[in-house]
């Protein structure tokens, strides 16, 4: 048995406020004058002084407005790096990706494709990258997905949707200001908290579970329940909560993987560009069959928040278009083997998928 030597981020910051040092931990991390600070920032705050007015830009930083209307392409990744290489002489000192995990994993690929040759779509499967990517910073201002403590960084290709998943990836630095995330929409935390949940329950009902993935998912869990069953505490500690809950739901799958939902969420994403969060929610309501008991919590956490999932995604998709997703999904070996053990083909076949996606 050979173990799985993990990087993990070097250094973080918690606490309301700690946005406040951003400057302050960047400028010893300033190469020279020319190499400037990168900012890829999440468009919904454009025009929001409260978060912009503490970025300093200095000598020839640049603050680009990103939307995260689509997930992360690796064109606009590989159009994102030519443009700071013809722009800068230097390298940048470094990249600072402020947003959900759409900008966090923008400002990984970013950091990465600076230093390795070629298109980010080469390097999408597992330790392909060659070369340390340039300083990267994370900052959530949304909480749920683990992108800001995980080894990935995931992009929609022209073949897939897959992650960058190299020991280059994880952040030198990541900043957990939960305040940054007060002005999230309902339905949205909802979603992207799920996405959290989710992270925890293919962790720990999978079959590659350990004592090190299961402390971090058990504690994940219990968050997730204080959170959304019994909105246990103020506005500001249940947003606290939850940014600790992803944190330990990202280390939880670190050690282990994701499962069912993942898979099938992955080809919804794919074919009809369905957000991950939702799609995560859309495909989990259908899975009884494989985690009752936390579908049935969820479908309480739903009624709880009042949440109404889209309908019918699916039912009038043609039959390559199933056959799409069922190859997207199929495709993800270890997050079926995760889920249901070595023997997954004998149970998992196009047609269960099939059916499957007919439900949503
Ligand atoms: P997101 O980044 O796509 O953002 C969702 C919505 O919330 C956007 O409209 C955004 O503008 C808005 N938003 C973000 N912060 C806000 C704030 N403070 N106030 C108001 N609105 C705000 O959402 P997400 O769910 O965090 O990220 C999804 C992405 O993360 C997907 O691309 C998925 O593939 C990726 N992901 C990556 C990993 C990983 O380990 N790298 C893990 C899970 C998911
Ligand atoms: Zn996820």
């Amino acid at each position: 048995m050979i173990y799985k030597n993990y990087p993990m981020v070097s250094r973080v910051v918690f606490g309301r406020g700690s946005f406040n040092q951003l400057s302050d931990i960047l400028e010893p991390k300033r190469l020279n004058v020319k190499a400037p600070f990168i900012y890829l920032v999440d468009d919904v705050f454009k025009g929001n002084a409260w978060l912009t007015s503490r970025i300093s830009l200095a000598y020839e930083d640049q603050l680009l407005f990103i939307s995260a209307d689509k997930e992360p392409t690796t064109s606009q990744v590989d159009a994102l790096v030519e443009d700071i290489i013809l722009t800068y002489k230097d390298r940048p000192s470094g990249i600072i990706g402020i947003g959900g995990g759409t900008l966090l994993d923008l400002a990984k690929a970013v950091s990465i494709m600076l230093t390795n040759k070629g298109e980010s779509k080469d390097y999408q499967g597992w330790d392909l990258v060659k070369s340390p990517a340039i300083y990267h910073v994370g900052i959530p201002t949304i909480s749920g997905t683990g992108s800001e403590v995980s080894r990935t960084t995931v992009l929609t290709g022209p073949k897939r949707k897959l992650g960058i998943n190299s020991d280059y990836t994880p952040f030198d630095q990541v900043i957990l200001d939960p305040e940054l995330t007060k002005d999230v929409p309902t339905d949205q935390w909802f979603y992207t908290g799920m996405d959290c949940f989710i992270h925890c329950v293919e962790s720990l009902k999978g079959t590659y579970l350990n004592a090190f993935s299961q402390s971090y998912g058990e504690k994940a869990y219990d968050l997730c329940k204080e959170i959304f069953v019994e909105a246990n505490g103020s506005k500001e500690a249940l947003q606290d909560k939850l940014m600790m809950a992803s944190w330990h739901g990202g280390m939880s799958i670190a050690y282990s993987q994701v499962g069912v939902a993942h898979a099938l969420s992955y080809g919804l994403g794919y074919l009809l560009g369905t957000k991950h969060g939702i799609g995560n929610c859309i495909v989990f309501d259908h899975l009884e069959e494989f985690y009752p008991e936390d579908v049935a919590l969820f479908k309480h956490m739903k009624t709880i928040h009042n949440i109404k999932l889209p309908q019918g995604i699916c039912a009038q998709l043609a039959d390559d278009e199933f056959d799409t997703m069922i190859n997207v999904a199929l495709g993800l070996e270890p997050l079926w083997e995760n889920a249901l053990g070595k023997n997954w083909k004998q149970t998992i076949t196009r047609e269960k998928l099939r059916t499957l996606y007919e439900k949503m």
